[in-house]
């Protein structure tokens, strides 16, 4: 058993998963991320890539170990380019509102093909340039404010 093994959740079926104690349909594996197929897929081959450490947000994860997810999901787009897809979208759902189901961090990678019938497009609107311009300035005063009370990583 990994070091790392200890970050995980026994009440966390993506962690059973990784340590093999639930099935899955394996595509891809390494020390700090494993990749394989949704249960439920929007289309044949998507694919969800995560850190082998229960973490439940993304905002949450150490930057290195977040780039090790993203070099696995890059890799599995390049195996559905290489497959014949023409496209793929990265997603990200964070906490439940945002449609979160598995508290696990975890990016869908999902291979797309012209006419494939999937839209995940949303209905837009263009606002007022005064509300655009409050609400960056809301977002800039957070950010400064987030910044000066630092960055605090997870416990390991
Ligand atoms: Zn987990």
């Amino acid at each position: 058993m990994r070091a790392h093994h200890r970050n995980l959740d026994e009440n966390c079926v993506f962690c059973r998963i990784i340590e093999g104690k639930a099935p899955s349909f394996s595509v891809y594996e390494n020390d700090s991320a494993i990749a394989f197929l949704d249960t439920f897929p929007i289309v044949p081959g998507h694919t969800l890539i995560m850190p082998k450490v229960h973490i439940a947000d993304m905002t949450d994860v150490p930057g290195e170990l977040l780039a090790s997810v993203f070099d696995v999901a890059k890799l599995i787009s390049r195996s559905f380019y290489s497959m014949g897809y023409t496209a793929v979208n990265y997603l990200v759902n964070e906490r439940a509102d945002a449609g979160q189901v598995i508290f696990h961090v975890h990016c869908h990678v999902i291979p797309r093909k012209p006419n494939d019938g999937i839209d995940l497009r949303m209905r837009r609107a263009r606002l007022p340039g005064e509300e655009m311009e409050r609400t960056a300035s809301n977002i800039r005063t957070e950010i400064l404010r987030t910044a000066s009370q630092g960055m605090p990583e997870p416990d390991p």
